[in-house]
């Protein structure tokens, strides 16, 4: 009898944006895979649906009328900074270039809905003759072979026999809780919900995305992002075990923060046009080894998202390009073993999480009250402070300066006219 096991090389399962970025990434490479969901498309993702600058930087290098068909397609709104409410609800506007000149197409980010990002590039998938798409298919067995993965789809569905298995499956993997022994762990796992909007208004010109840090929701924030259209994609985010110990409704917190005055005017004429959704957000503040015999985990699957930001899709990206560069090597090699997997997780170290760690180390310094309205106070209060931190988003070793204690010491010193400006400071004038 014939085996029901259809042999590739390559099975991606889940085509969200770290499924789909390893297939395109595979593609580009001239390596034929196939790439599995259980949706069809277009599907909702329950996100904030902001674009950060890693996608369109990633996709360009990948080929840049990828971006170039997807802004034609779609118009997403183009976003130049971000508005940064800290819980004095000081103000502190960081634009992401300093001096920027507002042309939408050169945008460094963009805020588009999930619903268009992923059916986009499900589209630019169909468009590659070597990406196997299957579609409607829910993978819902796992088997270890000595040479790979078997894996079938429910109901009788087709089944495959791979030498690699990339998980891309996202937030609620089972292959990487039950195969790759990646559990939840609640400390380092966020829980958050969102709302569409029409009518909300205050937005700033130039369509600045808003991160409210609020006292009472703290490790997590607030956010309002403009969307195509009139529209806006409101949510509030917070660490899980916060949210499990203070027993907190998100929902009914979402709600309630809009009711309250300091959010009510710019809501008074806004309608919530579809019901509020819930997700989870696995955070990368915890180190986990996302390689294994015959296996990786991309995207969410591989808990990859930011700890301070909640951004994941530019990771997803990364981590799937990242697999597809090492799966090229194991098939050169003919080597898919954990050994030689392991060169995965060296690479989403250097490239990766370094930012993770430093943004969880922001995530905690936000958790002490006076010493952020004491920063945020010292940032508020000097432009070139501002100015260095816009340098922030380009200017990694400017991050790691940022976090250092000396740093914020130097500026207070300064600030009170006892000390100059550190160094980083002083270049920009
Ligand atoms: C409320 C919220 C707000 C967020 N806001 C932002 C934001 O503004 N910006 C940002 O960058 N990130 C944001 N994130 C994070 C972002 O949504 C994720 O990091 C991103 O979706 C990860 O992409 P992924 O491809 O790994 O997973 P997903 O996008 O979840 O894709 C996984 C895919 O796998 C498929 N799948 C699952 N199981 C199976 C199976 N058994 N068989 C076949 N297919 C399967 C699913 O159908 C899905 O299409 C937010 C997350 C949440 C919850």
């Amino acid at each position: 009898m014939p085996s029901p096991y259809q042999p590739t090389n390559i099975a991606i399962i889940g085509a969200g944006p770290a499924g789909a970025a390893t297939a395109l990434r595979l593609s580009y490479l001239g390596i034929p895979c196939v790439l599995i969901d259980k949706a069809g498309f277009p599907r909702d993702k329950i996100c904030g649906d902001a674009l950060s600058g890693k996608v369109p930087t990633l996709l360009n290098r990948l080929d840049p009328a990828i971006m170039d068909r997807f802004r034609q397609r779609f118009r997403p709104v183009d976003v130049w900074g971000i508005r940064f409410y800290p819980p004095s609800k000081k103000l502190i506007e960081l634009p992401f270039k300093v001096g920027y000149e507002r042309i939408p197409d050169e945008a460094p980010g963009y805020v588009a809905k999930r619903l268009d990002f992923d059916a986009f590039l499900i589209e630019e998938v169909r468009r590659r003759p070597n990406i196997e798409l299957h579609l409607n298919t829910e993978i819902s067995s796992y088997e270890k072979t000595p040479t790979g993965y078997r894996i079938q789809a429910k109901d009788g569905g087709p089944a495959w026999e791979c030498r690699l298995l990339i998980d891309a499956s996202g937030a609620h993997s089972r292959f990487s809780r039950k195969e790759a022994g990646q559990e939840v762990d609640h400390d380092h796992y966020a829980a958050a919900v969102r709302a569409y909007y029409r009518g909300v208004t205050g937005f700033h010109p130039d369509n600045f995305i808003e991160l409210h840090f609020l006292e009472k929701y703290n490790p997590g924030y607030f956010w309002i992002f403009p969307l195509p259209g009139g529209q806006a994609n409101v949510g509030l985010g917070m660490r899980s075990d916060i949210v499990k110990k203070k027993k907190i409704n998100l929902r009914e917190a979402l709600d309630e923060i809009i009711a309250s005055p300091d959010f009510a005017p710019r809501f008074a004429n806004a309608e919530q046009i579809d019901p509020t959704a819930g997700y989870g957000l696995p955070l990368g503040s915890k180190e986990r080894t996302l390689s294994g015999d015959n296996y990786l985990l991309t995207g969410d699957a591989g808990h990859l998202i930011d700890p301070l930001t909640g951004e994941g899709i530019g990771n997803a990206t990364y981590s799937g390009f990242i697999a597809a560069e090492l799966a090229e090597k194991c098939l050169a090699e003919n080597r898919f073993d954990a050994a030689f997997l392991a060169a995965y997780d060296v690479r989403i170290a250097r490239v990766l999480r370094t930012e993770l760690r430093l943004s969880y180390r922001m995530q905690q310094i936000m958790q002490i009250k006076w010493l952020t309205n004491l920063l945020t106070g010292i940032v508020a209060a000097n432009p070139k402070v501002i100015e260095v931190l816009c340098r922030m988003y380009t200017d990694f070793e400017l991050r790691k300066q940022i976090v250092k204690p000396l740093f914020w010491w130097k500026l207070f010193r300064a600030k009170t006219g006892k000390m100059p400006l550190p160094e980083t400071v002083e270049a920009e004038r």
